[in-house]
């Protein structure tokens, strides 16, 4: 997309929404950036090495494990990228080996680098193949004299032959193992393997579009399907009765639950759990809801959910959405059982590439005579 002028970019976004969401709602005008380079705060670089030696650091050729090397890119934080390239000549100094997908021979394998737009706070995690980083204390001390910015260093260790990045160990190596960061006024936790969205400046514009049209009045019982570390219905709790939190991932629970207290919210309640069998278990019991907001995956939500959102009858769903196609194939599913679709607002929360996020609020039928 990069060839293209933003304004062009935006108008193609513009008109996929558009002509996808037809069937359901009218679709405003989409919220761009002002300046729609480097927003990135997530920066993943996969490593590995030549056939003369030299190492390597880049992304993968799409659908492909043949690693492109980058230097610095347009859309990333310029602070990451340059940890990267010092993470490259560290290792060519201290002689460590980058992993080899193919033989699994070798240690070194990803760099993930996460920056606090407003803290200013860097973690960087270190993946290896192996629990064992020769001379640990040097590296880190290495790293943090040629980047004094950084303020938690986490090793993490995959072992296993697979297209995940992160493996499931971690040792903290310096600072606390997670950064912070505000967003919409509130502080949040974010450890490595919590989702958190990777354009801090449109996330706000989002985050405020979603709750505004929630139209929460200060009564509302709420939920935040799909939660991650709470970011959607803390911000939300301000103008809530009482928000229910429901997460799969126990990283970003465990987050969820420490934010809820940093930020000294009282009526909120975080559940691990899939956020379809919750709602169906909270139907089953009786229990109602007036608002649902669901943040589903690339993949869109099920069948199973979304059954057992409109099982439970909230007057509102808000559907935030990172794939305009399943968001459709869900809305579908929705408007055929008891909502309609108003409103539909597309956010670039991904200036240069083909990803558009959305957020479209849904109102219960019988609600609206
Ligand atoms: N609303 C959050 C997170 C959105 S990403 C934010 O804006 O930061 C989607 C989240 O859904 C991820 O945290 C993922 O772990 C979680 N998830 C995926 N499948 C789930 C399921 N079946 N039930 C509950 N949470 C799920």
């Amino acid at each position: 997309m990069l060839e293209l002028p933003y304004p062009v970019q935006l108008q193609q976004k513009q008109r996929q929404v558009e002509k996808l969401l037809k069937p359901y709602c009218r679709t405003e005008k989409i919220l761009g950036m002002e300046d729609p380079f480097h927003y990135r705060n997530k920066v993943h670089a996969v490593f590995g090495h030549r056939k003369d030696g030299t190492i390597i650091s880049g992304t993968y050729q799409e659908k492909t494990h043949f690693i492109v090397p980058v230097e610095e890119c347009l859309i990333e934080d310029p602070k990451a990228d340059a940890i990267i390239r010092d993470i490259r000549g560290l290792l060519k100094s201290f002689r460590i080996k980058t992993y080899n997908e193919d033989t699994g021979y070798g240690l070194f394998r990803h760099a993930l680098v996460r920056t606090g737009y407003h803290s200013g706070q860097v973690m960087v995690v270190l993946v290896l193949g192996s629990p064992i980083l020769p001379s640990k204390n040097h590296f880190v001390k290495a790293l943090r004299e040629l980047h004094p910015e950084i303020t938690t260093i986490i090793l993490n260790v995959n072992d296993q032959k697979t297209s995940m990045i992160l493996g499931e160990r971690e040792i903290v190596l310096y600072g606390k193992g997670y950064i912070e960061d505000t967003l919409c006024g509130l502080t949040f936790r974010i450890s490595s393997k919590s989702f958190y969205q990777v354009n801090p400046v449109q996330t706000e514009r989002l985050y405020g579009k979603a709750i505004e049209l929630a139209g929460l009045t200060g009564r509302e019982r709420v939920i935040d399907a799909y939660c991650g570390i709470g970011t959607i219905g803390l911000i939300a709790s301000r103008s809530a009765g009482e928000v229910i939190g429901v997460e799969l991932n126990p990283d970003a629970v465990r987050d969820a639950v420490f934010n809820a207290r940093r930020n000294e919210i009282k009526n909120a309640r975080i559940f691990r759990g899939d956020a379809g069998e919750f709602m169906t278990q909270m139907a089953a019991q009786g229990e109602r809801a007036d608002v649902v907001f669901m943040d589903p995956p690339r993949s869109g939500s099920d069948e199973a959910f979304l059954s057992s959102v409109v099982m439970l009858g909230p007057a509102k769903i808000v559907y935030v959405s990172c794939n305009p196609e399943t968001l459709a194939r869900d809305l579908g599913y929705l408007t055929k059982h008891g909502y309609t679709a108003r409103t539909a607002v597309p956010v670039d929360m991904f200036p240069q590439t083909k990803s558009v996020e959305c957020v479209v609020c849904l109102h219960r039928k019988e609600r609206e005579k």
